[in-house]
């Protein structure tokens, strides 16, 4: 399937699962406290979304069970909220969450602290949020695709970290998962020519140490394979004559803490 642009019309009507998708992962984040369990983060959400009516993108999605990932500390991406899943104070929780209004959908993810959190995390914490804003920064037309990842790998590895390579970000519409891909890494005069119309979910995985991974039994959590810190944040973002524009957002509030 080729990469499908879309109207100016289509992107303002995807606002409205972009915000509500924004809005879950706010109450998402709301929640993360130390005693929570992701089980009772993962309820809240789905109530959330289904109140707006709207329908969680992931439940059901390829088999996945619930409508939020919940992934903590080295895991990366993919997990599954389990009652057995218990924050601590220290954690970081990364949360994604995906919301269908009207047939569009949208997609949104971001790492919270649990309380206090390390230095190491509170670094990391910084250094991934300043690589999505970095990528988004490149989802402009005309540039190549290579210009997103680039800015993303740079911003990290000047850090001192490094970014996830085998997931990626992906074209979002009426699919959760489009062409084209985004990759976190690449040449900035490389890729795909990005254009008006794209819609693209931008989410850099960004590690504190080795950018390995390692896929667990469970055929969906992915960890680091050297136990050490990840994050992940993501945006859907609309590439216009104007620039980008952040699909993932409430009204006057670009981030959901
Ligand atoms: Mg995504």
């Amino acid at each position: 399937m080729g990469i499908i642009l879309k109207s100016a019309a289509e992107i303002e009507a995807m606002k409205e699962a972009g915000c509500l998708s924004a809005k879950a992962l706010r109450v998402a984040g709301e929640l993360c406290r130390p005693g929570a369990s992701t089980w009772e983060i993962d309820e809240a959400v789905e109530a959330v979304i289904r109140d707006d009516g709207g329908v969680p993108a992931f439940k059901g999605y390829a088999g996945f069970p619930a409508s939020i990932c919940a992934s903590v500390n080295d895991e990366i991406i993919h997990g599954i909220p389990s009652k057995d899943v218990v924050l601590r104070e220290g954690d970081i929780i990364s949360i994604d969450t995906g919301a269908v209004v009207d047939g569009w959908v949208g997609d949104n993810a971001w790492t919270f602290p649990v309380g206090e959190v390390s230095e190491e995390k509170r670094r990391l914490l910084q250094v991934g949020e300043e690589c999505l804003w970095a990528g988004i920064e490149g989802a402009r037309a005309g540039n190549r695709m290579g210009a997103i990842g680039s800015a993303v790998e740079h911003r990290a590895r000047e850090a001192g970290c490094s970014v996830v390579r085998e997931y990626v970000g992906h074209g979002i519409g009426r699919d959760m998962h489009e062409a084209p891909n985004v990759p976190n890494y690449g040449w900035r005069h490389r890729g795909v020519k990005l254009a008006v119309g794209m819609v693209l979910a931008i989410e850099p995985m960004v590690n504190a140490g080795s950018c390995r991974t390692r896929q667990m039994d469970d055929g969906w959590l992915v960890r680091t394979e050297d136990g050490r810190p990840s994050v992940h944040f993501e945006k859907t973002v609309a590439i216009t004559e104007d620039g980008p524009v952040l699909l993932t957002v409430e009204p006057g509030r670009l981030r959901p803490l």
